[in-house]
This record gives C-alpha cells, structure tokens and sequence, in this order.
C-alpha cells in the first residue's frame, strides 16, 4: 500500500472563529490530528496533498455563488491554512519540498478538474487518507471522487469536522458501508 495524505479545506475561512463559512469549535477541535498526521508522512517521506477550494468575487457563474456567503477568495487571507497545519506543512514543505503538492480545487471533491488521480497515480499512490472539513461536503465529494477513481480510502474521525453533528454522522457511516472506506 502506498499512502498519500490529502488535507482538504483546512483554511481560516472554513476554520476560524470569524472565518467566512466557518466550521467553528468542532473544525479547530481536530488541529492536532492533522498536524500530527503531517509530521507522521513528513517523517516517514510519504505524500502530502494540500487542496484548498478557490473562489473569486463576483462569479455568478459558480453555482456555489447561490448557495454560500463568499468564502476562500482568490488573495484574501481566509484562503491561508489555519493554525497550526499552517506551519507543519511549512515544516513538512522544508523537509522535503518533493513530498509537498499545494493544489486549488474549485468544486467541493479535490477529483474534480485538478488532474489529481493522474497525480496520484504517477507517484505510485493507491490510497488516500482525507483529513479536514467538512466531513460531510468537502471531504465526503472526495471520498466518492477517490472511490470512482479506484483509490482505497481512509479516514481518521478525529482528524475530520463538520458544523452539523447530523452531517458528520452520517458522512462517517456513508465512507464505510458505501465506499469501502476504512475510518480509523
Ligand atoms: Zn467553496
């Protein structure tokens, strides 16, 4: 088995108190898995993906544009990563610049129009682990992108967050009875 770690959406504005579309307290709850999970594929020299949703202001073309507040603006600091991930991928980035892939996904799966599973495939990978939020849109369009492309799956529950328990719950059950995925 070869892993890639994927870190999905962990950006100020989905994470922070006052980020735009934020997951709040549950989102800055899972800081420290993530970081150690990073400084875990750091060490061991495995991939790190870091996929952050791209937007620009006034695109009414989006189809996000009718269902959110604006959120992860092209050159706003709601797109920087939160916390403490910020600086273990900075660490991780220094260690191993090769090991290290920042990636914008403009559509809620990192699948879509990235060119990410040809990625993936040409480094060797065949599973991924998904980490951030929101468990139940971000990170759950990912793991049915990651299931079509034939990627195993898994998912650490402490290292994923939603702001509805409800969503969390049921995008959980959903990765292991639906797509094969293993949450650790
Ligand atoms: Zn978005």
């Amino acid at each position: 088995m070869k892993r890639a770690l994927l870190v999905i959406d962990y950006t100020y504005d989905f994470v922070a108190d006052d980020g735009k579309l934020t997951c709040g307290k549950p989102g800055q709850a899972i800081e420290g898995e993530i970081v150690s999970l990073i400084e875990e594929f750091s060490q061991n020299g495995e991939p790190i993906y870091v996929l952050n949703d791209l937007h620009y202001e006034n695109d009414a073309s989006h189809p996000e544009s009718r269902l959110f507040p604006p959120h992860n603006l092209y050159g706003t600091p709601g797109r920087e990563l939160y916390g403490r991930v910020k600086t273990a991928v900075t660490r991780a980035e220094e260690a191993c610049p090769a090991l290290v892939f920042r990636m914008d996904k403009t559509r809620y799966s990192a699948f879509v129009r990235t060119g990410l599973a040809e990625k993936l495939r040409a480094a060797g990978v065949d599973t991924v682990v998904l980490v951030g939020v929101c468990t139940d849109i971000c990170i759950l369009h990912t793991a049915v992108g990651a299931y079509n492309e034939g990627f195993g799956i898994v998912v650490p529950e402490r290292a994923v967050a939603s702001f509805s328990p409800e969503g969390h719950a049921f995008a959980l059950a959903h990765f292991k009875n639906t797509l094969g995925a293993a949450v650790v």
